[in-house]
């Protein structure tokens, strides 16, 4: 059976918790173990699908359709584990299913309650599908105290009880503040979290320590004495340099080994193997060369809101051994009569324009394609970036000057639309223009046949065949493939079935790719996606060129 780490957070939120989970696992993977990561969600959307970028930043989407929390990409890029639907619940998931079994009479006229029902659906999720795992991760979104996360510590505090003693641990990540009219770090927050924890009948067994400063030997034992844990199991967490750094900096303070040590496991364990973050960390540190990519979109002011997007770059240039700025631009810019283009994008050396909802700042987006397509610089559209593409080729290569989405409005010429009926591997898929936001799009891997020798098959390795994740309604419209090809945008991958568009390209441009995906999602910082590999390339070249 998988032995279970329980994460929790204290005193305030944005701790990094997410990274911690990662990294632990990370590390215990180093050492040849098998590893699964959860997430538990206490807000009420039953999944984040629907939340705005703004407040909950970017929705990952697992191979299996799920649209997850951004924290399953900082899992899957750590651990290069795919996440699954089952890695992530919600509180509102798990009142949805408790909701429909009431009303289907389930509960054999038996009072449903948060305690067991809710606590029950809790630990199930947690023990489902252990396979031959040897850890498993359950990380608690949230801090500890909040009302939200109460029947998640209930449950877990009921797993404790009944799963072997030695088959569990609990981390809890808080802050040491640092008062600097003091000139002191500070343990008592750390302190309340933890009595907040154990009044709910949960006593830690490791404490991550977030703190600015070096954690004294004074602190450090203070905080065990108060919190009752061992001195050693008091783990400083300082600011890393980057998050590439976390799994061997935590590494370094004893993380995993005191991990080990609480299952006993101190004598059996392999001592790990951190090479591949040794790689990491000095393509990322030693860099050759930069280059500057501007990316034109809508959400630029949370950066979080393209968490992935702004990895999968980075891992580009990981890959060929150059820093990567990024220059977010919001695209609406570029449609105010002030708004100069050329100002803004001559100083970069690839623009990129990325996924997104809805018309706000679509037509300075196909003008920021347009500026791409005709200067000759690195173009790469992903998702709503290729509808941007195509609809700017459409309008300006091939002669159909009302070209648009239906996304926007009814047009004319809906280069990109609803299609109603696909295929996936679950059989007929279908859709309408009115049903409900949440699920109704084209969700996770789908394959995708690229044209031999085209530009993207030499990209994936001479590939002709490959599989990538989706999360999107509209697609562009196959009826307009001929005229844009005379256009010079060549559709150089379809769906198998060869009725969806799922990459365009431009052979007379030096590097020119809209993809109907999200590559992102499968970037890892020790396996770099080619697309973002070959992008930073041509960005490169470009660097030179000017
Ligand atoms: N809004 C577009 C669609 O729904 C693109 C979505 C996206 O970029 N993820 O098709």
């Amino acid at each position: 059976m998988a032995r279970y780490i329980f994460i929790t957070g204290g005193v305030v939120s944005s701790l990094g918790k997410g990274l911690m989970a990662a990294s632990l696992a990370a590390l215990l993977q180093a050492r040849g173990y098998k590893v699964r990561i959860r997430k538990f969600d206490p807000y009420l959307n039953v999944d984040p699908g629907t939340m705005s970028p703004y407040q909950h930043g970017e929705v990952y989407v697992t191979d299996d359709g799920a649209e997850t929390d951004l924290d399953l990409g900082h899992y899957e890029r750590f651990t290069g584990v795919s996440a699954h639907q089952n890695d992530n619940i919600t509180s509102g998931r798990v009142y949805r299913d408790i909701i429909t079994k009431e009303r289907r009479g389930d509960y054999l006229g038996a009072t449903v309650q948060v305690i067991p029902h809710v606590t029950d659906a809790i630990k199930e999720f947690a023990l489902a599908d252990q396979d031959d795992h040897d850890f498993i991760l359950c990380e608690i979104g949230g801090t500890v105290g909040d009302i939200e996360s109460l029947p998640f510590i209930e449950a877990i505090r009921q797993l404790r009880n009944e799963l072997p003693v030695e088959q569990t641990c609990l981390v809890h990540v808080t802050l040491v503040p640092y008062i600097s009219a003091a000139g002191e770090l500070k343990t008592k927050p750390t302190q309340h979290s933890v009595r907040e924890l154990t009044s709910l009948g949960v006593q830690p067994n490791l404490l991550l320590c977030r703190c600015e400063h070096e954690l004294p030997e004074t602190e450090r034992a203070k905080i065990a004495l108060f919190c009752n844990v061992r001195k050693e199991a008091v783990i400083q967490a300082l600011d890393a340099s980057s998050i590439y750094a976390v799994p061997q900096q935590y590494h370094g303070e004893g993380l995993d080994r005191e991990v080990l040590r609480h299952f006993g496991m101190t004598e059996e364990a392999p001592e790990p193997d951190l090479s591949r973050w040794e790689d990491v960390i000095d393509r990322y540190e030693n860099y050759e060369g930069e280059v500057t990519i501007g990316v034109v979109g809508k959400y630029v002011g949370l950066p979080d809101a393209y968490k992935s997007l702004n990895e999968a770059l980075v891992h580009g240039g990981m890959a060929n051994r150059v820093k990567v700025n990024i220059k977010w631009i919001d695209a609406e810019i570029f449609e105010q009569e002030d708004g100069d283009i050329a100002a803004q994008l001559e100083p970069m050396h690839g623009i990129l324009v990325p996924g997104g909802f809805g018309e706000r700042g679509s037509e300075g987006k196909i003008a920021a394609v347009r500026f791409a397509r005709e200067r000759g610089v690195p173009f790469f559209g992903i998702c709503l970036g290729m509808q941007m593409a195509c609809i700017e080729g459409a309008r300006n290569t091939a002669g159909i000057p009302e070209a648009s989405s239906t996304e926007f409005g009814e047009t004319s010429e809906p280069i990109v639309g609803i299609i109603t009926e696909w295929m996936s591997k679950e059989g007929l898929q279908q859709r309408s223009a009115d049903t409900d936001l949440g699920g109704t799009m084209r969700l996770g891997a789908y394959a995708a046949k690229l044209s031999p020798n085209s530009h993207v098959s030499q990209i994936y390795g001479g590939a002709t065949e490959i599989s990538e994740r989706h999360r999107h309604r509209y697609e562009v419209n196959s009826a307009y493939k001929d005229r844009l090809e005379a256009g010079g945008l060549v559709f150089s991958g379809m769906s198998p079935d060869g009725l969806l568009p799922e990459i365009v390209e431009r052979p007379d441009h030096p590097w020119f790719v809209g993809v109907q995906f999200h590559p992102e999602l499968k970037s890892k910082p020790f396996d770099p996606h080619p697309l973002f590999a070959g992008f930073i390339a041509a960005a490169l070249k470009q660097a030179r060129l000017v």
